[in-house]
């Protein structure tokens, strides 16, 4: 694909989808989500070369919600290397993102680092591992992107916590298990501030292009995760990235991919690019209506994904 197609492709997939009737509803269980107008609509992609393409709301920032997992992943795996799988899984979970059931069954492993359960027990090991884990994770954040602007939204972490009450029956359920080491409160103040942390289309993009990378940085030419980590984490974003729906974005799409209840999705192309999209507006299983269109769209009309 030549430069000058992408962004034609972009215009028509904005084209296309601005008249589609979205059925799909905002989340709505923080007010700070709710009130965010369901008709923005945003799209970025990022290549190796540098090159960005783009249309409509691609620099606003979004709470980036589950996208975040990616992230926190990332620095685990950095920090505490192979380890991290005696306490976490890597199957596909069937489930919905924030199901107990699984638990049960697998003596409080959690199926996948993306599940909330499993996003839990990243978050404590993340805790265990840093005196300061909230500062930590922006740091990370600040050196992958190289704009450390990024911040937390500290109204959207209180929120989550007011109402995350599934949350803190996961942390208890994990701990019950033994497989939270640290205290329940500290590990969820970790999470609901990972979880606010916000960034708009432009920026996902240019933070995810790493894993198009091989693990190097665009920005700097630095090595930031290995190769290892990062065929791993797109393998963990291709089964898991969607819940109970990673086989039709598979199937739909055809790319590694992260979404979030903020309403946007992450996807990488490995050695092409990074693009990220932008609607507020969740299908019942709390992806991105408009969003899981839009990258069907890209990879069907660009001829190109990872089959
Ligand atoms: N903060 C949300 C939660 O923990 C994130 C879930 C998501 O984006 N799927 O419930």
């Amino acid at each position: 694909v030549n430069v000058t197609d992408y962004q034609k492709i972009l215009n028509q997939i904005q084209s296309e989808l601005s008249e589609v009737k979205v059925t799909g509803k905002v989340a709505s269980y923080i007010p700070e989500l709710a009130k965010v107008p369901a008709d923005k609509f945003g799209m970025h992609l990022y290549n190796l070369e540098g090159e960005s393409f783009c249309f409509g709301d691609s620099d606003a920032r979004f709470s980036t919600q589950s996208i975040s997992k990616v992230l926190s992943l990332a620095l685990a795996m950095k920090t505490i290397g192979g380890d991290l799988w005696k306490r976490v899984g890597v199957e596909p979970s069937g489930a919905k993102f924030n199901s107990l059931s699984l638990l049960e069954d697998n003596f409080g492993i959690p199926r996948n680092p993306f599940i909330n359960a499993g996003a839990l027990v990243v978050a404590d090991v993340l805790v265990s591992n840093f005196s300061n884990p909230k500062a930590a994770f922006l740091t990370f954040l600040h050196e992958l992107t190289g704009d450390d602007t990024i911040a937390y939204d500290e109204v959207v972490a209180a929120s989550e916590k007011s109402e995350g009450y599934r949350n803190f029956a996961l942390a208890n359920y994990l701990k019950s298990f033994g497989n939270m080491e640290n205290d329940v409160e500290e590990v969820l103040d970790f999470y609901f501030h990972q979880c606010s942390i916000a960034m708009s289309c432009k920026e996902l993009a240019q933070a995810f292009i790493v894993f198009a990378n091989q693990g190097k940085l665009l920005h700097s030419d630095r090595q930031f995760l290995t190769g290892q980590q990062v065929k791993r984490i797109n393998a963990l974003m291709l089964t898991c990235g969607f819940y109970d729906e990673a086989g039709e974005f598979s199937f739909e799409v055809g790319l590694p991919g992260k979404s979030g209840v903020g309403g946007g999705i992450v996807a990488v192309h490995p050695n092409h690019y990074a693009v990220a999209v932008w609607s507020p507006p969740l299908n019942p299983k709390g992806n991105s209506e408009l969003g899981m269109a839009a990258l069907e769209r890209l990879t069907t009309l660009t001829g190109y994904s990872i089959f």
